[in-house]
């Protein structure tokens, strides 16, 4: 009987720090880490428009480059990078 209840969106994403660029999988673009747009209750993606979810659409940026080696460190703002 243990009172894990199973993985909680803290534990999952620990390594995110304020400053990490995440990245949108919805609007394909990258922000910092804790910004967001907070709709009924809610933590949406920062960008206007957007209804991806910074927990369930947001993938590091280090992700990203591993799949696209030729996109840089620090992503621009605003840009949409196709995975
Ligand atoms: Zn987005």
């Amino acid at each position: 009987m243990g009172s894990k209840t199973g993985i909680a969106a803290v534990d999952l994403f620990k390594d995110r720090k304020p400053g990490d660029w995440l990245y949108c999988t919805h609007c394909q673009r990258a922000y910092k880490a804790g910004e967001y747009r907070e709709f009924q209750g809610f933590q949406l993606c920062p960008y206007a428009g957007c209804s991806g979810d910074t927990v369930l659409n947001a993938w590091a940026w280090e992700r990203v480059r591993g799949i696209h080696p030729e996109y840089p460190e620090e992503p621009e703002r605003d840009v949409v990078y196709p995975l």
